[in-house]
């Protein structure tokens, strides 16, 4: 059996998703749902996904573009056995009401608040959360990030506690309209809301999370200061956890990779889709050992790295596979990303 997949919300995720969902060999994309016609419903069609209006959409809007749709959303989720919700943020709560009417199950993404799902789910801090459940809510892109993370160094060495410094992208490269184009600017209140949301996965972990947005739009990186319970054996005990884990790119210094720039072009030459990075990307010489405080950086490319925690989600929900790590290793496969 392949679950039959809807997404509704056709944007930066809700593209991505549908394409890692239309890779999988036990899912099928029944169609994406957009509001408005533009080069992604362009694309959708150039794809042949079946396309559905959205929302507020106007029909006469799509007809006028010569955009062809297949029905209404009513229409795509009367055939879905899941629906992946990719709608702007708080959106997607009043989108639960449609899902609810018809009694589809829905992974809803970051954006929203942890209460529109029965839990929130990370593909390795906690698979087992998600199994059979009826809604789940994808942790956003630097909940994933840290949480990815968590799942390296928890069971290892325990933590006593993880500050983090969220250095921001200030918004995705097709968002034209946001800025900031200059300038720092900090999150208040302190800490941000990113501590709270990684205790969704990991309740019991003590975090404290601040943020800034930089003029930049590429990725997010994250400046690390990790107490352990006990100390790793040496620095490169901790960096061959996190290098043989999935969802982990390292670079070693010799590869020059200065910065986000190069990263992101490393990643149009991998030639996966949309030429994203969809791991956690740690520099090999930004790990440093202090007896039991690590402390590293890595980047996260924000656009993407919530997609196959996504896939994961609905292998979660319709127990498809029969642990995280078996779950993971089908999606990364489908996806092109290296096995672990
Ligand atoms: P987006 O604005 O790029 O795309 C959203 C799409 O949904 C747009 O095409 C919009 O027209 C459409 N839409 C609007 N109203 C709708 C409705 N009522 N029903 C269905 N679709 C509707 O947004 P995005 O960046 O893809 O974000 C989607 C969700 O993913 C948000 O919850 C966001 O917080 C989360 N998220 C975003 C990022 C990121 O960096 N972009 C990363 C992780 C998580």
């Amino acid at each position: 059996m392949r679950v039959r997949v809807a997404v509704n919300g056709y944007g930066t995720i809700g593209k991505r998703v549908a394409e890692a969902v239309a890779r999988q060999p036990d899912m099928e994309l029944i169609g994406v749902a957009k509001t408005r016609p533009n080069y992604d419903a362009r694309r959708a069609v150039e794809k042949k996904f079946p396309l559905y209006l959205a929302g507020d959409g106007k029909r006469s809007e799509f007809e006028a573009a010569g955009v062809p749709l297949a029905g209404t959303i009513q229409d795509l989720i009367a055939g879905a056995d899941v629906v992946v919700d990719a709608a702007p943020e708080k959106i997607g709560k009043e989108n639960r009401k449609l899902y609810d009417a018809a009694k589809v199950r829905a992974i809803f993404q970051g954006g929203e608040k942890p209460e529109v799902a029965e839990a929130s789910f990370n593909a390795l801090g906690n698979y087992a959360a998600g199994r059979g459940k009826r809604t789940l809510r994808v942790v956003s892109c630097n909940t994933t990030g840290i949480a990815r993370a968590a799942a390296v160094l928890l069971p290892r060495w325990g933590v006593e506690q993880w500050d983090v410094t969220l250095i921001r992208r200030a918004a995705d490269p097709a968002e034209s309209k946001k800025g900031p184009i200059n300038g720092i600017v900090p999150t208040f209140p302190l800490p941000s809301h990113h501590g709270h949301d990684v205790n969704t996965i990991f309740p019991e972990l003590s975090i404290t999370t601040t943020a800034v947005v930089v003029p930049t739009t590429l990725m997010h990186v994250h400046v690390n200061h990790v107490r352990l319970r006990k100390a790793p054996a040496d620095p490169g005990e901790v960096l061959e956890a996190f290098r043989s884990t999935p969802r982990f790119l390292l670079f070693a210094p010799w590869e020059r990779v200065d910065g986000t720039p190069q990263i992101m072009e490393f990643g149009r030459s991998r030639g996966l889709g949309f030429g994203d990075v969809m791991e956690n990307v740690l520099w090999e010489a930004g790990m440093r050992l202090v007896g039991q405080d690590v402390y590293f950086l890595q980047a996260i490319h924000q656009e993407s790295v919530v997609v196959p925690e996504s896939i994961d989600a609905i292998r979660a929900m319709f127990d498809l596979a029969p642990d995280g790590r078996a779950s993971i290793a089908i999606t990364d496969q489908a996806l092109g990303l290296p096995a672990r």
